[in-house]
């Protein structure tokens, strides 16, 4: 199935508005069979997102804590996750990099704490625009890619998914082109074979995020041959987002 994920960041600001929203996405979802549509809201919306929502959609959450439990004020652990019904964990995304300084040794403990509550990582990785500029795309796919999956073995990498976002892209309305994308995906799926093996990397779902839109979302899957799309801002609009899902579930 190909994988719709929609990262609704710090949105919206009121419960009537999210369950609104979930609730028409939810609707949508339960006929269009052939795509998995994620919803990852805010911590506090998850589980009456659960209750809300008719199964179709499956949850996820835009970040988590690397222990399970303890002293930790403000955190939020797989294993809590996990019990309310959540299937995956958005990690790595570059708003935390930024603006939290999320670290790469992090967000490897991140992973690791995702796979040991049996929930899915969604890892975030992709170039700023200065370092497109310099042609280090590739070099900094491998460096996030790598440090993320530090210790990681063969059999826990099977729940992973990959998302190449490049941070020139998100948020700004300047998407990838398809060919950028294509490459793009191609090296992560080269990177992951080197890791692990051909099969192994095969079952990884590589997916595009920044500035989708219902203009150019079917570009990515078909055109760019990846396995789903991350969509953020698009994601609030009920209108945008369901024409997205329409538009790739007709490829
Ligand atoms: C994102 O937040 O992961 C994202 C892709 O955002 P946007 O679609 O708004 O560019």
């Amino acid at each position: 199935k190909i994988l719709i994920v929609a990262n609704w960041k710090c949105n919206p600001t009121t419960l009537l508005e999210a369950k609104r929203l979930f609730q028409t996405v939810s609707k949508t979802a339960s006929r269009i069979l052939k795509i998995q549509i994620v919803v990852c809201p805010p911590f506090v919306y998850l589980p009456i997102m659960r209750q809300v929502g008719k199964g179709a959609i499956k949850l996820g959450a835009q970040d988590c804590f690397w222990e399970q439990n303890g002293a930790f004020t403000g955190e939020v652990s797989p294993k809590m996750l996990k019990d309310i019904g959540c299937s995956y964990v958005i990690v790595g995304h570059s708003e935390r990099r930024r603006y939290f300084n999320e670290t790469d040794e992090q967000i490897n403990k991140k992973i690791k704490a995702v796979l040991k509550s049996r929930l899915n990582p969604l890892i975030c990785i992709g170039e700023t625009i200065e370092q497109k500029k310099h042609g280090q795309t590739p070099k900094v796919l491998r460096h996030q890619l790598e440090s993320a999956l530090k210790g990681i073995d063969r059999k826990a990498i099977k729940k992973i998914i990959v998302a190449y976002e490049p941070v020139w892209a998100i948020g700004t309305g300047i998407a990838c082109l398809p060919e950028e994308a294509q490459s793009a995906g191609l090296y992560i799926r080269k990177l992951l074979t080197e890791k692990y093996n051909r099969r192994t990397a095969d079952l990884i779902p590589v997916l595009y995020g920044g500035s989708v839109n219902a203009n150019n979302a079917t570009n990515y899957i078909k055109e760019a041959k990846l396995q789903g799309l991350l969509v953020g801002g698009a994601s609030l609009n009920p209108k945008e987002f369901l024409s997205i899902i329409r538009s790739v579930s007709l490829l």
